[in-house]
């Protein structure tokens, strides 16, 4: 199984390409949170901006939105890799696979942690990857929730070969449970980024790959 640190440049989202520079050379891939203002209170990376990025790293596309089927042509063009939407606002999450893949994509859902893992399971077969939120969607900077890793385990049990990809309150002191649990691809935004002190997002990266190490 490959361990992936994917930042996600949600915080920063106002310097996004000065940061995506800063850490090409440290990871494979971004993580790029689009919020509608709907599904999530805040609003955050439309298309455009997407489309703006000038990166070779892969680009993957977090839908927190409702109608995620009819903005994944969208993203596709936009250069996303990886597209993941929401099970709460897909009206036939099978049909929004299908039609993600039809586009090139590695397909991704996603679920709140107030969501059932059972509205999941019926399409495993055909996902390349689960997101499980660890926080409640819609803003950076917050506490990882104990029961979502315990989910993560029961994914992994079920899904041995998944890639499984954990979102919210990942870090140095986090992200070994998040493995141990069996998750493989590790999202953070506060850990990389965060404001509190000077950082270099580059060190931060490799505090967070030998945590699991
Ligand atoms: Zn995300």
């Amino acid at each position: 199984m490959e361990y992936e640190i994917i930042p996600s440049i949600l915080e920063v989202r106002d310097d996004a390409q000065k940061n995506l520079d800063m850490i090409k050379d440290a990871v494979k891939s971004v993580h790029i949170d689009v919020m509608d203002g709907i599904f999530v209170d805040d609003k955050t990376f439309g298309v455009d901006e997407v489309v703006e990025l000038n990166t070779d790293l892969r680009m993957i596309v977090h839908l927190m939105t409702v109608d995620p089927h009819h903005l994944v042509p969208e993203y596709a063009l936009a250069g996303a890799d990886t597209i993941i939407f929401h099970v709460e606002t897909a009206k036939d999450p099978e049909a929004t696979i299908k039609l993600i893949k039809k586009d090139q994509c590695r397909a991704g859902i996603s679920l709140r942690p107030g969501t059932s893992l059972e509205k999941i399971k019926p399409f495993l077969d055909d996902l390349d990857i689960v997101l499980v939120m660890t926080v409640e969607p819609g803003r950076g900077g917050q506490e990882i929730m104990p029961d979502m890793l315990l989910r993560v385990k029961e994914l992994r049990r079920i899904a041995p070969d998944m890639d499984i990809m954990v979102d919210g309150g990942i870090d140095e002191n986090t992200i070994r449970a998040a493995k141990e649990m069996g998750a493989n691809m590790f999202v953070a935004g506060s850990a990389i980024f965060g404001s509190k002190k000077e950082k270099n997002p580059v060190k931060e990266i490799e505090k967070l790959r030998s945590a699991i190490e």
